[in-house]
């Protein structure tokens, strides 16, 4: 019998990745371009397998329904699963299965190109030299080479920025709770947070949202940064506590933000809403700062990484239908 996929928060690239490498595979799918949460956990029908993304909310209450309405595989398109609650879908016996892995130099590129941005201001140079301005004021830059970085978090993504930025010749420490050999043999350097704070001219963020990382940079590790600090976060925006940012950009403790992730991104990411106005004042506040630059969590988003993200959850389902296991341990949550 062909199994039917149901896909929350669908974008038409998400369309033609999946039905493209779906011939190997024989789904039926069905997309939603809703994002799943208590309101619309009730389109689903007759269906075993549900797709969800970074912003679907997948907390205990929808659990509890797909539970009820015969759901057996929740397939998380994506890396990060701070959305899903792992324990009630355990209680309910859903498998929950993600993408641990697909194209880490995708974000991690995506990380330096908002370093590159924020300093040598080539968006800004763009817009100048297309009203013939050909002036150089205000955009004054600053080599990379020598910086220290210090980056959070050295799995598939730290690890992959960790090469490039040692590539622009930049001393690299690290924080991570387990260290990585590799990177270390190239130079890279583990140090406590507090030194990385302490230290760095840049700190980029590449951990995962958990109890432990949430809001931690906040107020208190703000103060213990350099003045002009750079902070680039590609990871979660929860990592972050967003009035104490808005507070450290006004006291211009730090330099430059560079966010692809925003805390509230949910009511806003992924969507046009240019003829809307918008309610949440602190991305309006942070929109407002020159030296701070948001994309809407487009760092993933390359041919390749969307190639291995349908094939892998494509891959996951199957092998969760036919043997309830996944070889790849990091693919399996629960
Ligand atoms: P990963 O699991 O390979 O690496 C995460 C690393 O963080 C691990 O080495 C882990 O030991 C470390 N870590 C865990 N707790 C920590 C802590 N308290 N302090 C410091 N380090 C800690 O994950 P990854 O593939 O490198 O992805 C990292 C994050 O990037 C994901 O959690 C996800 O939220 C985010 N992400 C964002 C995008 C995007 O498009 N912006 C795309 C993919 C992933």
């Amino acid at each position: 019998m062909t199994q039917k996929i149901s896909f929350f928060s669908t974008q038409s690239y998400d369309k033609s990745f999946f039905e493209k490498y779906n011939d190997n595979f024989g789904f039926e799918l069905e997309f939603f371009e809703v994002q799943l949460n208590f309101r619309t956990v009730d389109l689903i029908k007759n269906t075993a397998i549900v797709c969800v993304f970074v912003n679907d909310v997948v907390d205990a209450e929808v659990i509890e329904k797909l539970a009820e309405k015969g759901v057996k595989i929740i397939a998380l398109r994506c890396a990060g699963f701070n959305n899903v609650d792992l324990v009630a879908a355990k209680k309910s016996g859903i498998r929950v299965c993600r993408v641990p892995s697909y194209s880490p130099e995708a974000v991690a590129e995506h990380a330096m190109a908002m370093i590159l941005t924020l300093n040598r201001k080539t968006h800004k140079a763009y817009n100048r030299v297309r009203e013939q301005n050909f002036s150089l004021n205000g955009l004054l830059g600053f080599d990379l080479h020598g910086k220290t970085v210090g980056i959070i978090g050295t799995g598939n993504i730290g690890k992959a920025f960790a090469k490039i930025v040692l590539g622009f010749g930049c001393k690299v420490l690290a924080f991570d709770i387990s260290k990585d050999q590799e990177i270390e043999k190239l130079g890279v350097r583990y140090e406590t947070l507090e030194t990385i704070f302490k230290s760095a001219d840049i700190i980029s963020l590449h951990c995962p949202l958990n109890d432990k990382t949430k809001h931690m940079i906040n107020k208190s590790s703000l103060s213990q940064m350099k003045d002009n600090i750079m902070l680039i976060n590609t990871s979660r925006g929860g990592l972050i506590n967003t009035p104490d940012i808005i507070e450290a950009l006004k006291d211009a403790k730090v330099g430059y933000l560079g966010i692809d992730v925003y805390e509230q991104e949910e009511k806003l990411f992924f969507k046009d809403l240019s003829e809307d106005i918008i309610q949440d004042d602190d991305i309006q506040r942070l929109m407002s700062f020159p030296n701070v630059l948001v994309t809407a969590h487009q760092a993933f988003f390359t041919n390749e990484a969307l190639t291995q993200i349908a094939t892998t959850t494509f891959e996951n389902v199957s092998n969760l239908i036919t043997r309830n296991d996944i070889d790849n341990k990091a693919a399996l949550l629960n």
